[in-house]
């Protein structure tokens, strides 16, 4: 760590960015990051290729961020920083219309955050696939460097970027670590989880609960009720008034659904269909999600496909066995000694009868 912030902390202008359509742990790293930096007296621009959306714009700062539209002032900003730190993914395609500056100007590169399989052109990179979010990752090294810069603002975006990231604190990359993290945020930032879960989670338009209703209706299993999925079609988006933004959270509906291992939306819009691919425990969809042109975690990835929905969801829901570990019946896959003891273990805690 003591070299990564050696590095990190040795310019004194940066520019700080994050992946399109951007979530909690993307705004609330990037944030955190920028008001850590700001507050050691560096000269520190955010800017992103979308805007945040809604449910995190009461967040202290999102309306600071630029975003990149290509204007010879925001260009002229961008170039005169030394370092360009990306957060939250780890692939120049999935800065968006960022990369365009990042190209043209000189710059340290940096990269923060915790997927798998980051691309190699990176000066500096600090990747952690194990870590929560990268507000995690982020916590770490403003820790490691002076935790008493913890105030307020930074309080609740690491806050948002972790409970975002872990579903609300119950995904398997949940450690102890991350709930100490947690406690000294609330202790910091004197900040208390409740107004932000209810910012996040509670704030939903009628319109969006219609198409939350809508949604579920789609709901269809396939291989033996071990995949689920779900839609949204263009049309229905227009016939509600709803934005796409409300569909956080969706597709864990159709994860919910008992002996489902993996899940997908699919969100049609007018330049292509968005996938998001959920699993439980130890069902890994980032695979499947990387076989059709995307990416993320284990437990959470997605993908963008520029083709028609019907013929896309058959292919996706098709190929579902080629890269998820699902009974047929015949076969339950290899597991190891220790896997099969741990298996009849939890069979006989859960399904006793
Ligand atoms: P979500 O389903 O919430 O959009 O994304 C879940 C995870 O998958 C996120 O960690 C995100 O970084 C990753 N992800 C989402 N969409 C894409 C995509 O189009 N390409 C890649 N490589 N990763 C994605
Ligand atoms: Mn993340």
């Amino acid at each position: 760590m003591s070299d990564f912030l050696e590095r990190l902390l040795s310019h004194d202008r940066y520019v700080i960015t994050t992946h399109i359509r951007p979530d909690g742990d993307a705004i609330g790293s990037q944030l955190a990051l920028g008001r850590f930096l700001g507050a050691l007296g560096k000269d520190v621009l955010l800017v992103n290729h979308d805007p945040a959306p809604d449910n995190l714009a009461w967040l202290p700062g999102t309306d600071e961020i630029f975003v990149f539209d290509g204007a010879l002032a925001l260009r002229e900003r961008i170039d005169a920083a030394t370092a360009f730190i990306i957060v939250d993914t780890n692939g120049k395609d999935r800065i968006g219309s960022v990369s365009g500056p990042l190209d043209a100007g000189t710059f340290e590169t940096f990269l923060i955050d915790h997927h798998t399989s980051p691309e190699t052109w990176f000066d500096v990179a600090r990747v952690q696939d194990t870590a929560s979010s990268t507000g995690e990752m982020i916590y770490d090294i403003i820790a490691a460097h002076d935790a008493s810069l913890i105030d307020t603002p930074i309080a609740e975006a690491l806050y948002t970027a972790i409970m975002t990231d872990t579903g609300s604190f119950r995904f398997n990359s949940v450690t102890p670590h991350v709930h100490r993290i947690v406690a000294d945020l609330l202790e910091r930032g004197d900040i208390s989880p409740a107004p932000i879960h209810t910012a996040l989670y509670d704030s939903r338009s009628l319109a969006g609960l219609r198409l939350l209703s809508r949604a579920l209706d789609t709901i269809t299993l396939a291989h033996d009720g071990q995949v689920a999925y779900m839609m949204v079609t263009l049309r229905v988006m227009r016939e509600l008034g709803a934005s796409s933004d409300e569909m956080e959270g969706f597709v864990s509906y159709a994860l919910s659904v008992e002996g489902v291992k993996a899940a997908v939306i699919f969100l049609e819009i007018s330049t292509g269909v968005k996938m998001s691919f959920r699993s439980k425990a130890d069902t890994y969809v980032h695979e499947w999600a990387r076989h059709f042109g995307g990416g993320g975690h284990r437990n959470a990835s997605g993908a963008f496909a520029k083709s028609p929905l019907d013929p896309l969801v058959r292919d996706v829901i098709e190929a579902a066995p080629r890269f998820l570990d699902l009974n047929t019946g015949t076969n339950t896959g290899p597991l190891s000694g220790d896997d099969a003891d741990y298996l009849a273990l939890l069979k006989q805690k859960f399904h006793a009868s």
